[in-house]
Formats: structure tokens, sequence, C-alpha cells
């Protein structure tokens, strides 16, 4: 099908088929879900043995009792878990709560309203503040940003990451840009993994960057392999070295896909200056982190090896999933005109841009055909889309024969949007 050459015969004909099929998918009466990228409760079953772990052994390797008070950074061996699971030394890591996300905000607040460094570097001494977002990306992001009142500037994402041509420009034109986020590994939603010239170009921002920017490197998906021969990521921490900008980058990451995702442990990562920052600030906010989860965590996951094994069982459950998704993709539009998406290796995301301007409608006819899917622009700054395209697809909860019939519905959808729009733009 392609739908730039067609004739408004042939798109009639193509309209009045496809109507036909969404006739008799809306007579099946459908209820799925790709919306959640949440991890299925068959992955979820894979941590349970963390219960009960601890027979009474609540005693740390430095011999901290885990029961009590205290520890404001986190258990040496947590933050050890840490390093694993984002390449870093655990020096950098500090360990928190069950939410990277909190942290991701605690962070950007301290960075917002006292300033890491000290309160003469509080961004909100300098007026607007604004925020490099590539696009598509993580909508909770957005979230943090809007609360704090910081603009959001889109930038495209490429296949090898944020178009850095358009990051340095932008950065080198306004000084109140004073951060980006970054999902470098298995992007949420493109599934890109960042390649090393993208890496070595963000850990230079700080060199061209006002005083106090900040990189908030989100790598939610670092050990999310679907295959052993998984794609490596550059390390952010040893080229930021290199470069002398190790302040400019905070790392993040937890084990919300690797455990329990309500009841795990999340960390950072950064330079001892931003820890110092940070720390001051979380001291006014909690005596200390839940150190019986930390344990429970470090005792079932004990070593990369371990960690990774586990991941591996991860990579079992949802690879069929994903080849459900990305098969459909690729019988229903290799060839066509009516979409572009990334093949993910790993992460939880594949991400589809139909034509322009036929996303929502994609979206709203699969609603209405009992299939749901994330809204159209929810991948964007402010739900805006400017070119209503991209549609976030999350196959990890539902079975693998529900992800083939939503993607029947999906693929039906996308081409009935695409042929209608079509028509329409010759009327
Ligand atoms: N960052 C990204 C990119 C995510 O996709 C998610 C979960 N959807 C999170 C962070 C949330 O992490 P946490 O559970 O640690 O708060």
């Amino acid at each position: 099908m392609q739908l730039d050459n067609a004739s408004v015969a042939q798109l009639r004909e193509w309209e009045s088929q496809l109507t036909e099929q969404y006739q008799a998918i809306l007579a099946k009466k459908l209820n799925l879900d790709l919306t959640r990228g949440k991890p299925s409760a068959e992955q979820l079953n894979l941590s349970d043995a963390m219960d009960g772990l601890l027979q009474g052994n609540y005693i740390a390797a430095d011999g901290t009792d885990t029961r009590n008070y205290g520890g404001l950074d986190g258990l040496p061996e947590a933050k050890q878990l840490g390093a694993n699971i984002m390449d870093v030394d655990a020096a950098n890591v500090l360990v928190g709560g069950n939410s990277s996300l909190t942290l991701m905000f605690q962070v950007m607040l301290t960075a917002y309203q006292f300033g890491l460094k000290d309160s003469a570097s509080a961004w909100k001494n300098e007026g607007d503040v604004k925020f490099l977002c590539p696009v598509p990306g993580y909508d909770r992001h957005y979230t943090v940003c809007e609360q704090l009142g910081i603009k959001m500037i889109n930038v495209p994402m490429t296949s090898t990451g944020p178009d850095m041509d358009v990051v340095e420009s932008f950065i080198k034109a306004d000084s109140s840009i004073k951060g980006m986020w970054c999902v470098p590994k298995y992007s949420n939603p493109t599934g890109v993994v960042y390649s090393d010239e993208t890496v070595e170009r963000i850990a230079k921002l700080g060199q061209i960057a006002s005083a106090n920017f900040r990189v908030f490197w989100d790598n939610a998906y670092s050990v999310h392999d679907l295959s052993p021969n998984a794609p490596k990521l550059a390390s952010i921490l040893e080229a930021t070295r290199r470069h002398g900008t190790e302040d400019s980058v905070v790392q993040f990451a937890s084990t919300s896909k690797i455990t329990h995702a309500g009841s795990g442990v999340a960390f950072v990562a950064a330079s001892a200056a931003n820890l110092a920052g940070f720390k001051k600030f979380l001291n006014s906010c909690t005596i200390g982190p839940d150190k019986v989860n930390q344990i429970r965590h470090t005792r079932f996951l004990p070593t990369k090896d371990a960690l990774m094994a586990h991941m591996g069982k991860h990579a079992e459950l949802l690879n069929p999933r994903f080849d459900a998704v990305l098969t459909a993709l690729g019988k229903a539009f290799d060839g066509t005109d009516l979409g572009a998406w990334e093949k993910p290796v790993g992460g939880y995301f594949v991400s589809f841009d139909t034509r322009k301007g036929c996303a929502k409608e994609t979206v709203r006819l699969a609603a209405e055909a009992g299939v749901k899917l994330t809204p159209a622009g929810a991948t964007y700054p402010y739900g805006k889309d400017p070119e209503d395209r991209n549609i976030r697809i999350a196959p990890s909860v539902p079975t693998v024969p529900e992800v083939v019939g939503a993607m029947e519905v999906f693929v039906t959808c996308v081409k009935l949007a695409s042929v209608k729009q079509q028509l329409a733009s010759l009327a």
C-alpha cells in the first residue's frame, strides 16, 4: 500500500475494504490494552523469592542494623547494586526509596530551589528556566518540569539519540537552558540506544552550557536487554571525567523493572559535589531510606552475574511479545508509506510514527474497537505532538495471543486513518 501516488478511486476502494475489516473487528467486542509500560504478573513472579529471604538476618555487611533509622545515602552493598546496574563506581551512588522518578523530582527541585552547589547556584535566581526534551520521550519527565514551571523545548530524536546539532545550537543560543532529559538506553518510547558519539557530545555540553547546567541521565533500562548481544552504552561518567564536566550529569536508575515495580530500590549516581548538594536537601526530608528493602535486594541480586541472569528471565517473557508487535508491523507496513518504527532490542516499548496527522485518529479508532493505546501526544511536552504522528506501544502486560489480537486491530486502524486522511487531503 502506497498512499502518496494512489488515485482517488484506489483510495476509495481501500477505504471500503478497510471499513469492512474494521466493522468485523467492532463486532468482536474486544477488550485489550497496550498502554502500560509495566511488568506482567509473570515477570513480577520472578522476584517472589525476595519474600522471606532475610530469615531474621537484618544485619548489613558493615554491621548496620537495617531495621533502624539512618544511612541517608544507602547501604554499601546497595550502592554496589546500583553501581552494577548503572555501570558506575559505588562511591558515586546514593540509594533512595522505591522510585527513581521521586529522586529525579527531588534533584530537579534541589537544583531549582536550593542549588546543587550552593544557594547562589539555584536556577530560580535566573528568571526563565528551560529544559531540552528529546521527543518523543517519557511523559512523566515532562510532568516534573511542568510542576516546577520549567519550560520545555522539543529536540528531535534520531536513531542514534537526540539530534546533537540541534541540542548544541539551542544551548549556545540560550543561557536559560539549564538541562536536558535523556533516556540513553532503550529510550522511552523509541527504544534507541545512544551512540558513542552522542554520549561523547552530551558529556561535553558542560563546556558550552551556562553555569549549573545538568543532564538528567535516566538510565531506567540499562540492563533490560532482550538479547545477550545487547548494544553497549558508552560510559557517560568516564566521558565527563575526561572532559572535566563531571558535575554536569546526574544519573538515575531503579530496580522497578528488575524486581517488584512498586517496591524496588532507586539510585542516583553523581559527582561528589552534586551528591553533597542533594544530601543536604534529602536530610531535610528523611532520616533515611528503607534499608530492609535494600538488603533484601542485595541478597537476591548479590553480583552483576546474578543480575544479568535474572534479566535474562525477563527477556524470555518479553521477547515473544516484542516479536508479535514487530512481526505485525513488518507484515503490515514494510515497503509502504504508512508509518515508521524502530526495532528495539530492549526496554519496554515500540514507538510507531504514523503519517502526519493520523495518530489521534488511529488511537480513537482502536479505542472504539476495544484496544486501548497510550493517548496520542502523551510522548511530547504539554501533550502536544506537533505533527500528530507518534504512538507508543507497550506489549509487556498482555499475553502473546492478546498482543497478536491487539496488533491486528492496530494495523487496521492505522491503515483506515491514513486512507481517510489522504482522501480528505485530496478532496
Ligand atoms: N524513567 C523511565 C524512562 C521510565 O520509563 C520509567 C517507568 N515507566 C521510570 C523512569 C519510572 O521509574 P521508577 O519506577 O524508578 O520511578
